[in-house]
């Protein structure tokens, strides 16, 4: 258990980029808890950033499209593997929203 998720980390942490700090903890329930927070926001002194979901595969996924988001809006020039999955991330979102909106119509 505690090998697979310091390989989840590095795998994670890899894909994030070089900005990103990478930490997976474990919850009550023996879950996979995705942390990823931004070193360069947290140097600046700017209110630290971070995403924070629990779950296994959907919490990774979860946790990365929001690390994405960030780079894009915050950190334009920053180049990290996971923006290759930016289209894939806008996707998933637009899928919430959509979700979303039929589970509660106004
Ligand atoms: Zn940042």
């Amino acid at each position: 258990m505690v090998a697979s998720r310091s390989a989840r980390e590095r795998k994670a942490a890899a894909q994030a980029g070089p900005l990103a700090k990478v930490r997976i903890d474990l919850d009550d329930e023996e879950q996979f808890v995705y942390k990823i927070g931004c070193s360069e926001c947290t140097a600046r002194g700017h209110r630290s950033w971070s995403a924070y979901r629990p779950g296994e595969d959907n919490g990774f996924m979860a946790a990365t499209d929001r690390w994405i988001f960030h780079l894009v809006e915050q950190h334009p020039g920053a180049d990290a593997p996971c923006l290759a999955f930016l289209p894939a991330a806008e996707q998933r979102l637009h899928e919430r929203r959509a979700q979303q909106d039929e589970a509660d119509p106004i």
